[in-house]
């Protein structure tokens, strides 16, 4: 991983973060600090986060401070960073006894620095953004539009909602895109396009689109249902188990007036433990899928780097096959014993 300074007018400072895998790109991007340091340091935090492809991690930085900066634990201006950067550091660390990070410096002025053309886009958004007011009567109505396209496309990626799968304004698919359609498997890239738009088979759709339609929204990892007190499997009594028993796990038990019972009377049933079928608690949680996760990610998952590289919507694919989770709506669930 590469961190550089990137040209504009500032302050606000601009800094970028390229990070290669063998050859090959696997993402890149920019922050914003009032200070330069600042934004060295939010780059890198930026960058870690993607940090979970492969076991031996190798950083570059442009002068020695910056790495002081980083290990110093005392009171200093950019401790909540350092802080934030220890902490992303120590969980690629601990993830797996062959993770290592390798800190390095170099100097701006070498002749054959990697990625030029990178850093040369990212300084030019970056410039788009501190300083975007080239005046709109200069340009071709055209070049209006698409610088325009442009601004809102870096304000959207910024606001983090939509899941960096649109495409840029020059046309270029994103590389989630581009790694969602590696695997040539149009059930899992239909899946992909699903997730980063809502309409997947998880409880949010099922609650906003299909209101009414009784999914199955309980992920199976979930405890079983208790059995029916009147042994009885009718749909009423279920659907009131049901109802009973999220509400025994969503509200905690209100001060007992039975303190004065004996304590066999005491005793309230231990709420049952419920999931739901969430696309986080699928892809970044559920116990029932910690091997497959393992294997095919490498590590904890973060959103940014399955959502905004080119990896990670490959591998979402990778992870979808073996799981077959959030592929199409989950079975009914069994009727309690
Ligand atoms: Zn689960």
């Amino acid at each position: 991983m590469f961190i550089r300074i990137l040209t504009v007018p500032s302050p606000p400072f601009a800094a970028g973060f390229v990070i290669r895998k063998g050859g090959s790109l696997v993402h890149s991007g920019s922050a914003l600090a009032p200070t330069r340091t600042g934004a060295l340091l939010q780059a890198l935090l930026q960058g870690l986060t993607y940090a979970s492809f492969s076991n031996e991690l190798r950083i570059f930085l442009p002068d020695r401070s910056i790495s002081e900066s980083i290990f110093t634990t005392s009171k200093h201006p950019f401790l909540f960073l350092s802080r934030a950067l220890i902490d992303q550091m120590i969980l690629f660390l601990s993830a797996h006894p062959l993770h290592t990070i390798i800190f390095h410096r170099y100097s701006v002025k070498w002749a054959g620095l990697p990625d030029k053309s990178v850093f040369q886009e990212l300084t030019e958004r970056a410039q788009l953004a501190v300083f975007p007011l080239t005046p709109h009567s200069l340009l071709h109505p055209k070049d209006v539009l698409l610088q325009d396209l442009q601004e809102e496309y870096i304000q959207t990626i910024r606001a983090g909602q939509v899941w960096k799968s649109i495409t840029l304004p020059d046309g270029r698919p994103p590389p989630f895109i581009q790694g969602a359609l590696s695997r040539k498997d149009r059930r899992t890239f239909a899946a992909a396009i699903q997730l980063t738009t809502r309409h997947a088979f998880d409880k949010w759709y099922s609650d906003h689109m299909r209101r009414g339609a009784d999914d199955n929204n309980v992920c199976p990892c979930s405890e079983p249902l208790p059995p029916s007190p009147s042994g009885s499997s009718h749909s009423d009594t279920l659907g009131f188990n049901h109802l009973m028993a999220e509400f025994l796990a969503t509200h905690s038990p209100p001060p007992s007036p039975r303190g004065n019972l004996p304590r066999h009377q005491r005793q309230r049933p231990r709420p049952r433990r419920v999931f739901y079928n969430t696309i986080n608690h699928v892809l970044y949680t559920c116990p029932l899928h910690t091997s497959p996760r393992r294997r095919i990610f490498g590590l904890r998952p973060s959103e940014d780097f399955i959502f905004g590289t080119f990896e990670g919507g490959s591998q979402l694919g990778a992870f979808q096959r073996a799981t077959n989770r959030l592929l199409r709506p989950l079975p009914p669930r069994p009727d309690p014993p």
